[in-house]
């Protein structure tokens, strides 16, 4: 159901999980902060288990390690469009008892074994925010679930916890999805495909230009992946921005801090993520859209290589 952020979509699934104060969530530490934040809006505690050194997900023999008797959920986030490893992640939750809840915000139609995300577990959490996989024009987001009463619940949740209008018998918040923005999002839906299969050819073309580069290109480690982002990795990442930026050629990082490293964590988890740290030290988003062309792409790998 539609919700005002992705961020709410996260806070609210949680929330209409029963899961708050005193309950820490598992998360990863390499995201955009709002992953973490919003672990914190609903009153719980974000706990960071390292990602993997190569997926760039979380990595399921350290959410295994992070379980203490406080812990309720695990909130693992499909960074860049490629899927974590749910299969792991969902055999964990099933084994320790907990609930999983996706952070799908990067990754509109990605599958992860063949699964689509946001379906392993109790919910997932979309947002439509315009640079987005699929994007609105200002902020929108969504919770799937197929658990009619966590739905039901999610709705009065998201309207002030109204059961009719004006009676308010339980909490809630105000996280309407605009209708202007829900009309955006309806007509640009069915190109949503398209648009995927485009960031897909143009990531091949990226990593066949790339072969050899003096750069690390992270694996593709599920065929499931809708390349939100391409990051690409080098320990002279900044030197490597400069000289793009020189040719004309914008790039981003995908983050520069890992969440821990944030000062809005020092009270929370500030446990270092050594891998994660190592990876914003190193990351840098090639332009990817579904509009850029071939030649773009050739040209952004001819200044990489040299
Ligand atoms: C964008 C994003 C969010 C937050 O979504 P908003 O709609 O901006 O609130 C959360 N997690 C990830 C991984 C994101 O990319």
């Amino acid at each position: 159901m539609g919700v005002g952020t992705g961020t709410d979509a996260i806070a609210l699934a949680l929330m209409g999980l029963g899961i708050g104060e005193g309950d820490e969530v598992i998360t990863s530490p390499l995201s955009a902060a709002y992953s973490a934040l919003a672990i914190m809006m609903a009153g719980a505690r974000p706990v960071f288990a390292d990602i993997d050194a190569e997926r760039l997900t979380i990595a399921p023999e350290l959410v295994e390690r992070a379980i203490t008797p406080k812990t309720k959920a695990i909130l693992p986030v499909h960074l860049y469009g490629q899927p974590a490893d749910m299969p792991a992640l969902a055999d964990i939750a099933r084994r320790r008892g907990l609930i999983l809840i996706e952070d799908c915000c990067q990754a509109h139609l990605a599958t992860a074994a063949g699964k689509p995300v946001g379906t392993w577990g109790a919910a997932g959490a979309f947002s439509f925010y315009p640079t987005k996989n699929l994007g609105a024009l200002g902020d929108a987001g969504a919770v799937i679930t197929n658990d009619a009463g966590l739905a039901a619940k999610l709705r009065r949740l998201r309207n002030g916890g109204q059961s009719s209008r004006y009676q308010h018998p339980e909490f809630g918040v105000n996280s309407r999805l605009d209708e202007m923005q829900a009309a955006i999002l309806r007509a640009r839906l069915p190109r949503l495909a398209g648009w995927t299969a485009a960031r897909r050819a143009l990531a091949a073309r990226y990593r066949e230009r790339l072969t050899g580069a003096p750069v690390h290109v992270p694996p593709e480690f599920d065929a499931g992946h809708v390349y939100h982002l391409f990051p690409i990795r080098t320990p002279d990442r900044d030197t490597l921005q400069a000289r793009l930026r020189d040719a004309g050629i914008e790039t981003l990082i995908h983050y520069p801090l890992a969440i821990p490293a944030q000062q809005a964590m020092q009270t929370v988890d500030p446990a270092p993520c050594p891998v994660a740290e190592q990876a914003a030290s190193q990351v840098l988003s090639l332009p990817l859209h579904p509009g850029l062309t071939t030649a773009e792409v050739d040209a952004v790998a001819r200044v990489i290589t040299g």
